[in-house]
């Protein structure tokens, strides 16, 4: 590989969730800039001597930050250097990636995109939540219940979604409830909370949006909020987690055994 800047989607938590091509990158790379979302092990797909710097700070907040990394990876990749940019979940999902492109294709640098599995369709799997369901839920819209990520929610959209859901949202949860309720969605609605998703920390709440914020206290930070029909189907299921009746380790993780 020449000089070029990857920017590659992680996976929503589990490292062995990020996409053959990203680790194939991530194999090669000479330096990687993460985000606070990687897991750890993830940056081991990355070779010993591949610098790793860690840009989860400038989350956000500091625009001057944020055009030093682009500065910089683009430097990097001018010296003819395979310089991967690893973003939780997928880099275009709430993750700023879409700014990123903008300003290296604004300057004129090389790079590829590789997406990854969001923690928007990640999250609701682990509960046994299908998004879209037949006869049940026919859309579904993905939401920042963040202000720093693009403004206010539009309430009014959010409740009539078939299935809504709902990104760094958990510190306001009892807010997102009564916002839905008061935009015309009946409190029985169903919720799941789910916590750390594909990890093995990972925890699952289920509600209604009456009783949500109440059963979910406690949950922290990363968490994913979904509202809608198909979170009742899950929950009557039974099914908790992404394996059911199936041993954690049934199938061993061949690409990380041979890493
Ligand atoms: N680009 C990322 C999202 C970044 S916003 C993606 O596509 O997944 C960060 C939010 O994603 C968190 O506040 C949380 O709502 C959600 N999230 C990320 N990882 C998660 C996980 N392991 N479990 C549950 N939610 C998660």
């Amino acid at each position: 590989m020449n000089g070029a800047i990857y920017i590659v989607g992680a996976g929503p938590g589990d490292p062995s969730l990020i996409t053959v091509r990203g680790a194939e990158v991530l194999a090669r790379a000479d330096i990687v800039f993460f985000d606070r979302l990687v897991h750890p092990e993830t940056l081991a797909y990355a070779p010993p001597t591949a610098r790793r710097i860690y840009v989860g700070k400038s989350r956000g907040a500091d625009p001057d930050a944020q055009a030093n990394i682009h500065e910089r990876m683009i430097a990097e990749a001018r010296a003819g250097r395979v310089v991967v940019r690893l973003k939780g979940g997928d880099p275009f999902v709430f993750g700023r990636g879409g700014e990123e492109i903008q300003a290296l294709a604004g300057a004129g640098a090389p790079f590829e995109i590789v997406p990854g599995v969001s923690a928007a369709v990640a999250a609701p799997a682990g509960a046994g939540i299908s998004l879209s369901l037949r006869g049940v839920a026919s859309a579904f819209g993905v939401f920042a219940a963040h202000s720093a990520a693009g403004g206010e929610i539009d309430w009014g959209l959010a409740a009539r979604m078939p299935t809504a859901v709902f990104l760094m949202g958990v510190a306001r949860l009892p807010e997102l409830a009564a916002r839905l309720i008061e935009c015309g969605r009946a409190p029985s609605t169903p919720v799941a909370v789910i916590e750390r998703a594909t990890l093995p920390e990972e925890r699952v709440v289920f509600g209604t949006l009456a009783d949500i914020a109440d059963r979910a206290r406690g949950v922290e930070s990363p968490a994913t909020i979904v509202v809608g029909e198909t979170v009742g189907v899950a929950a009557s299921l039974g099914v908790r987690g992404r394996r059911f009746r199936v041993e954690r380790e049934t199938l061993s993780p061949t690409l990380i055994e041979a890493r």
